[in-house]
């Protein structure tokens, strides 16, 4: 489910973004991994767009490796999730994910104009704005549920034109 986000200014003003999601990386005709955008600011847009945010490979290893660990807490939290083989299909999909960002060399792209111009708020920290230089913080707020956008991209960001039954045999096989 994506997540509802707010950027908080000095003034009192809170404005509410909206995560969204149906967006994908085709690996190849059998390996789809979803990913949820997140806002962040565009240069080229000259505003807050849906982007893509690469995580480090450091802090994808390191979660693999504490996966590994059964007494850890995130091994113990995936556990007690009532949907079957989560634990695995949560391995299996951030594998994905560390596979995409080693191979990755563009950086992340704004999902709106496609540019690399992207500048991400840092979590909870009071910064200035990207565009204004205002200081403002950005936070989760939530979880929001919204349309599928069913969007896909291959590894480096870039939008695949795919029609719409393709798009549907694609998500048909099975995604992580
Ligand atoms: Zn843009």
């Amino acid at each position: 489910m994506p997540a509802m986000y707010q950027l908080e200014w000095r003034n009192g003003r809170i404005d509410e973004i909206y995560g969204h999601r149906g967006y994908y990386y085709v690996f190849s005709d059998s390996e789809v991994l979803s990913f949820l955008p997140t806002p962040a600011w565009c240069n080229i847009c000259g505003k807050i767009t849906l982007c893509e945010k690469l995580e480090s490979p450091e802090a994808i290893k390191s979660e693999l490796d504490q996966l590994e660990e059964p007494e850890s807490e995130i091994a113990k939290m995936l556990r007690r999730s009532s949907t079957p083989d989560f634990s695995d299909r949560w391995k299996r999909r951030r594998e994905m994910d560390l596979l995409l960002v080693t191979q990755r060399t563009e950086p992340a792209s704004c999902l709106t104009c496609g540019g690399r111009q992207v500048v991400h708020f840092i979590d909870d920290v009071w910064m200035p704005h990207p565009g204004t230089g205002e200081e403002v913080r950005f936070s989760c707020s939530g979880m929001c549920s919204t349309t599928f956008a069913m969007k896909f991209y291959d590894l480096e960001g870039r939008l695949l034109e795919i029609d719409t039954d393709d798009k549907k045999r694609l998500l048909a096989k099975g995604y992580l």
